[in-house]
């Protein structure tokens, strides 16, 4: 099967990467609430995509592709699951526009004000887990996921007699 360059090795590592990398801000903030910098607002991540494909066009390095690839959508997917699981602070999807902050269900910012570390305490857990269609919701897609890659891996060590690494 033809595999398109946009998707090719390294695209799925990076996409991975990508996909956690927006809440290193979180390190830089003093508070859950706070931690939301320009890296999570899309217009960040669509210059980084513009500025590597114009790099692609001048210098053809192909790699550039699936990395720039892998970076936008893995970005974005945790834009998108940030704003369907705001708690207390949303995603500014218009930013620099606008600096309204957009969330699904609604939020508390000031349950936000305590540090990264205190978020896997008490209070805050008890209130993390408050939202239970959120809190079983985000559970079952854990469980789906750690399901699909069982599944994934005995179908190729059945193909191959191998399993993936
Ligand atoms: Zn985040």
């Amino acid at each position: 099967m033809k595999q398109s360059s946009w998707t090719t090795y390294p695209f799925m590592p990076v996409l991975l990467f990508a996909s956690i990398f927006p809440d290193i801000d979180g390190l830089f903030s003093g508070t859950v609430a706070g931690h939301h910098s320009i890296l999570h607002t899309p217009i960040f991540w669509i210059i980084i995509f513009t500025g590597m494909s114009l790099v692609n066009v001048f210098l053809k390095i192909d790699v550039i592709k699936p990395i720039s690839f892998g970076i936008f959508l893995g970005a974005q997917l945790h834009l998108f699951t940030d704003w369907l699981t705001a708690r207390t602070v949303g995603i500014q999807w218009l930013y620099p526009l606008s600096q309204k902050d957009y969330y699904l269900f609604q939020i508390q910012p000031e349950k936000g004000q305590v540090s990264i570390w205190k978020m896997v305490q008490n209070p805050y857990f008890s209130f993390y887990m408050e939202n239970k269609v959120l809190f079983w919701g985000e559970i079952g897609v854990i469980l789906i996921a750690g399901a699909l890659l069982i599944y994934h891996n005995q179908i190729h060590s059945q193909i191959r007699g191998t399993s993936v690494k």
